[in-house]
């Protein structure tokens, strides 16, 4: 069946350029859009900048530019960044626009129709010199609990109180400097409390595979409430001067708080696309119109996106959301990226130091999957994957090929042989994991997957010594059958990494002399070869030394050395007391459910010499069969332990912190089950 999917990603807010953090989720998401669409599937994948608000209006105000001029120069610089990296939006657009402005105030005009907009004075703080009402972050004092000087308006970085901003000390507006006044005035209220939004939400939120499940445990546990913590209704209004969309219908001047018009951005983002494409948009928000609405977004959002947005579209007659997939944030060697403090990668200087986009690209879906985890770029890892992964392994199976193809058969390409390979190592299997893996973002498994193929292909073209081979006139069709059975095998990688390799693909098919590469078909047969041309560079050194000589410069100061545990010498074991670990790479056969057991999962695993059983806590965080064929680590000589369940053999190994999530350890690809873990 062929689907039709609306796909967005985050809006980034429009007070500066993109960061790292931005274009990883754009990559994620044009990876997956890039997939639907070699399975055939119709995808409409829009973006757009959230333009509102007052901290654009202040920092416009800064420059001294109007607001309009301030986001329509970062808006110029947007382009760069997506066509540097093969991102490619159908649209990007802006929610201050026309399109924005009508459809924010015909939801907020049915939302009120609805009954659940309400009016209620609230007391805040007034800077009586700029003449604004002050958001917590514009206003500061001393702490009512320890008295420290010069601290925020919602909690004290010295002694860690939190409090409201009326009962600081001495409060000061870090706008004018001024004594701020309290002041009432008349805000309108979203009543998400309603019992009618919160069963709506419960059943949202419950519909299996929406959300991920630890996505939908954060939005449960905010939907439920703990102990006497409920629900909050939403403030959605916001007094002049505002940089915004006006309240409709009323006669003072009130605005729409920036957070409600923000995600109604990817509905005028489409509806200005639709125009311009003359599409039907009611299909595509309205219930009933056979189409998927899909969002990418980072974890720092999911209260907006799990609950307001789903609300507000319900109850104005528009469609919920389909999907939200969240993902976690970029570290850079594991530091987390921070714009103050310098950190990160400048994906601008990146491109400007004439890094091949999709290094990044491949880079960043090798370490993706479908959970809500923070990935780490780590630059030797990072040239590891791209020079001997990437390069060493898919790349130069053309190279080699292709010199043989040439000099010996004028680029010809035999098919004989072909299906036996195919078959003797399991391709259509693997074709269907890779296939799957995109489908559920996995696309670490996925890049895994294309990776253990590349070892057989390489291995076989070695077993076979072509260049012996090539020697003897009398073997030249058997050397003919090995460099089309592997040039073949490289047509199949070349689709498999399509989606996250565009560019490369397309000079690849050239290269191939074949049809553009689509995932719901198996590759015809290649018939003759061009000429060789250089398809991808190694990373050298040098350049991730340039890449990272600014941030370097900038942290330099900012974080100083932590004595570590084992120099202090406390919890430190010696060699022999690790190696008494016999820690093992298992394959996960078999994964089941218990019954009667609410957080373990039933595994065969397969560690080379045998199997065993383990029951493993990992149910709240694992799909069983989901799991099944995939390698862990396990510790093999832990003393068996009889459970209500039945014997234990031993233990697997899993990742978990303070918040929700449980990870279960993968090895890189080429490893086997057995192998030593040292
Ligand atoms: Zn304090």
């Amino acid at each position: 069946m062929r689907r039709r999917l609306f796909v967005t990603t985050a809006l980034p807010y429009a007070n500066g350029p993109f960061h790292i953090g931005h274009i990883m989720e754009y990559i994620q998401a044009d990876i997956w859009v890039r997939f639907q669409r070699m399975q055939g599937h119709e995808v409409h994948f829009i973006g757009a900048d959230d333009a509102h608000g007052a901290p654009i209006m202040l920092a416009a105000e800064k420059t001294g530019k109007s607001p309009e001029q301030f986001i329509a120069e970062i808006a110029k610089g947007r382009k760069q960044y997506l066509d540097g990296f093969h991102i490619e939006f159908d649209n990007w657009h802006s929610t201050h626009s026309k399109e924005n402005t009508e459809l924010s105030q015909d939801i907020y005009r049915k939302l009120d129709k609805a009954g659940l907009v309400y009016k209620k004075a609230v007391e805040q703080f007034f800077d009586p010199v700029k003449g604004m009402y002050l958001a917590d972050r514009y206003i500061k004092g001393e702490c009512p609990n320890c008295g420290a000087k010069d601290q925020y308006g919602d909690a004290c970085e010295n002694c860690g109180t939190v409090y409201s901003p009326t009962k600081l000390k001495n409060p000061y507006s870090t706008l004018s400097g001024a004594k701020p006044v309290l002041k009432s005035s008349e805000h309108y209220f979203f009543r998400l409390s309603d019992p009618k939004c919160t069963a709506f939400l419960r059943e949202w939120i419950n519909k299996s595979d929406r959300l991920q499940p630890q996505v939908a445990n954060k939005a449960k546990e905010w939907l439920e409430g703990k102990g006497d913590k409920t629900l909050a209704d939403w403030d959605i209004s916001r007094d002049p001067p505002y940089f915004g969309i006006r309240i409709p219908d009323i006669k003072e001047e009130k605005y729409l708080y920036v957070w409600l018009d923000a995600p109604i951005g990817y509905f005028a983002s489409l509806k200005n696309y639709c125009a311009r494409k003359q599409i039907d948009f009611d299909a595509f928000v309205k219930p009933g119109g056979g189409t998927e609405m899909i969002h990418f977004i980072g974890k720092d959002i999911i209260y907006f996106h799990t609950l307001f947005w789903p609300a507000m579209l319900q109850f104005s007659g528009y469609k919920a959301p389909d999907h939200v997939y969240v993902h976690g944030f970029i570290t850079v060697s594991g530091d987390k990226m921070s714009k103050s403090r310098g950190t990160g990668i400048d994906p601008l200087r990146y491109l400007k130091l004439g890094m091949n986009p999709e290094w990044l690209r491949y880079y960043i879906a090798a370490k993706l999957n479908a959970n809500v985890e923070d990935i780490d770029f780590d630059p030797d890892d990072f040239m590891a994957r791209i020079n001997s992964d990437l390069v060493g392994k898919y790349v130069n199976i053309a190279s080699r090929c292709a010199s043989f193809l040439t000099r010996y058969f004028d680029g010809k390409v035999t098919d004989t042989t072909f299906d036996k390979f195919w078959n003797a190592y399991a391709v259509p299997q693997m074709f269907g994991e890779v296939g799957e893996a995109y489908e559920s973002r996995e696309f670490g498994k996925a890049i895994r997957t294309a990776m253990a193929f590349a070892d057989m292909i390489n291995g076989y073209f070695d077993a076979a010594k072509p260049w012996e081979l090539a020697k003897d006139p009398g073997k030249h069709q058997q050397l003919h059958n090995v460099c089309s059975v592997c040039i073949r095998g490289f047509q199949l990688l070349t689709c498999w990494l399509k989606p996250v390799l565009p560019s490369l693909a397309i000079r690849a098919e050239s290269f191939l002399n074949c049809e553009p590469l689509q995932f719901n078909r198996v590759p015809e047969p290649l018939t003759r070869i061009k000429a060789y041309t250089h398809l991808m560079t190694r990373v050298e050194e040098k350049q991730l030394d340039a890449l990272f000589e600014v941030s370097k410069e900038a942290t330099m100061t900012a974080s100083s050395p932590q004595p570590s545990p084992a120099a202090a010498g406390e919890g430190v074991i010696s060699i022999d007391d690790f190696n008494k670990l016999d820690l093992r790479i298992a394959r996960i056969v078999k994964a089941e459910h218990v019954d009667g057991a609410d957080k373990l999962l039933k595994l065969t695993l397969d560690i080379g010499d045998g199997m065993r059983t383990v029951f493993a806590g990992i149910k709240s965080a694992y799909d069983p069969s989901k799991l099944e064929g995939r390698l862990t680590v396990m510790v093999a000589n832990i003393a068996p332990r009889k459970m209500k369940f039945g014997v234990s053999e031993g233990m697997v190994l899993a990742a978990s912190g303070e918040g929700p999530g449980l990870f279960l350890l993968s090895p890189d690809s080429g490893a086997q089950a057995g192998m030593k873990v040292k």
